[in-house]
């Protein structure tokens, strides 16, 4: 095996011990492989290795790598935030968003979502560590927002996500995945059916499985550190 296969290798274990060790079912969790910054070429060789769903975060970025691989089948994410004037690509391109935030935005995709492809499938990002400078409406917000994605043709709702604040401390990860998996309970409960926590990138892939995570996004153990920009 290669450093890369490894390294997939690494993070399946990861998913399957966390999984194992929370009494889950490792088929329960999908994983998404966090492309960002990272040339088409790579995504191709980790698609040979079996892996199929991606994410990236930036719209120009992503759509050059899939012109480059529009050959293969792949489902791709779209995990960073969210201008308006983007939108329409984003409904073109994209079999998920895990970065909804609030309803202009979720109004726009559903609108311009083309009728030949099926349904949108979104989640809504949560800003469950309340810092200020983060991404993701207010959990406050969670019912209200979740309400109305629902009822959007296009789209299909299907649960949270959230980045909560970089922590070595694993009681601190693990509240925060607990409270969206809060969230997503209250809103099933009051009738809005869902069922995706999008949680856990690499450092914290364990404490969000033990929450509930179904969708865990990595990047840095899959295809190495990042370069700064
Ligand atoms: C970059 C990114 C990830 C992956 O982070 P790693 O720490 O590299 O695993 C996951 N989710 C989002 C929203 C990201 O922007």
């Amino acid at each position: 095996m290669n450093t890369q296969q490894n390294r997939l290798q690494g993070v399946k274990s990861r998913i399957a011990l966390a999984a194992a060790a929370a009494g889950r079912d490792p088929r329960d969790i999908l994983l998404l492989a966090v492309s960002k910054t990272f040339p088409a070429e790579r995504i191709r060789t980790t698609f040979a290795d079996g892996q199929t769903h991606f994410g990236e975060n930036y719209l120009q970025e992503a759509m050059e790598k899939m012109d480059g691989l529009a050959d293969l089948p792949i489902t791709w994410h779209f995990i960073g935030p969210i201008q308006s004037n983007k939108t329409r690509l984003i409904a073109e391109r994209f079999g998920w968003v895990h970065s909804i935030e609030r309803s202009k935005i979720a109004e726009r995709l559903a609108a311009q979502r083309p009728l030949r492809l099926p349904p949108l499938q979104v989640c809504i990002q949560v800003n469950t560590s309340g810092e200020v400078s983060k991404s993701g409406c207010a959990p406050e917000e969670v019912m209200t927002l979740a309400r109305a994605v629902a009822k959007m043709s296009n789209l299909q709702l299907r649960g949270l996500m959230t980045v909560p604040e970089p922590t070595n401390d694993l009681r601190l990860q693990r509240s925060r995945f607990e409270s969206l998996a809060v969230l997503l309970q209250q809103c099933v409960t009051a009738g809005v059916p869902m069922d995706t926590l999008s949680m856990g990138m690499s450092m914290d892939l364990e404490q969000a499985i033990a929450a509930g995570a179904t969708i865990v996004r990595i990047g840095t153990a899959i295809f190495g550190e990042r370069a700064v920009t």
